[in-house]
Order: structure tokens, then C-alpha cells, then sequence
């Protein structure tokens, strides 16, 4: 299942800039995840200092 980036996203960054895929870019607000694109390698989760990016 894909990684899901959730309310607490401070739009940083950081997880875009570690995504292999390239499935992450910026929304209204916070950060989101391209599903269809996201292969679970849990880097952004990885560096996200709020912890938001995780698995539903
Ligand atoms: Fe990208 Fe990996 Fe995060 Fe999926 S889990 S969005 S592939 S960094
Ligand atoms: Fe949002 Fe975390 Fe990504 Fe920063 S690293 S943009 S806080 S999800």
C-alpha cells in the first residue's frame, strides 16, 4: 500500500528531494504522494521531522 502524507506535513521539503520516484510534489497545503507511482521504500517517511508520511 502506498505511503499516504497526512494533516501534520509543515511543507519542508525534504521528502521530495528523497523520493526515488519521484512520486512526491507539493499540494494545497502539504505535500502529497502519487499513489500509482509510490514503490513503499519508506525514505520519505524516513526524513520527515513530523513524521507524516506513513502507511494507511
Ligand atoms: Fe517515494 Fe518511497 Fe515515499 Fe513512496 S515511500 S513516496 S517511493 S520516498
Ligand atoms: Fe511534509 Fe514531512 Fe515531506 Fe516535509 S518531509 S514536506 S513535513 S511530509
Amino acid at each position: 500500500m502506498a505511503y499516504v502524507i497526512s494533516d501534520e506535513c509543515i511543507s519542508c521539503g525534504a521528502c521530495e528531494a528523497e523520493c526515488p520516484v519521484n512520486a512526491i510534489s507539493e499540494g494545497d497545503g502539504k505535500y502529497v504522494i502519487d499513489a500509482d507511482a509510490c514503490t513503499e521504500c519508506g525514505s520519505c517517511a524516513g526524513v520527515c521531522p513530523v513524521g507524516a508520511p506513513a502507511q494507511e
